[in-house]
């Protein structure tokens, strides 16, 4: 299957293409970052801007609530990959709880 190599802030992600009649192109097969999480070397977690904004999202008033729209969301570019910023979702390293 084919599959474009992303490297998201040092997440390396390898996104299967399935070919889409109706667009007439290869489309990105992205994962569930809910279901399996995925995080950068800095422990903060891969999400997509389509995904649902989560209760600590910091988004301007009535815009859609979606991570695409949150203050903290880093977009990847050329993607709907991208991170979330946010200090309470980093997941700290063993290091750093001793
Ligand atoms: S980017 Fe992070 S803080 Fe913002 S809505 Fe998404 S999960 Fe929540």
């Amino acid at each position: 299957m084919k599959h474009k190599r992303y490297d998201v802030e040092g997440a390396v992600l390898d996104i299967p293409l399935q070919w889409n009649e109706r667009a007439g192109k290869f489309l990105e097969q992205y994962p569930d970052f809910e279901e399996t999480p995925v995080y950068t070397p800095e422990g903060f977690p891969l999400r997509l801007t389509c995904d649902d904004a989560c209760p600590d999202a910091v988004l301007p008033d009535n815009i859609y609530r979606e991570c695409g729209s949150c203050q903290l969301f880093r977009l990847h570019s050329e993607s709907l990959l991208g991170v979330c910023g946010h200090p309470a979702h980093r997941q700290t390293t063993e290091e750093e709880t001793l």
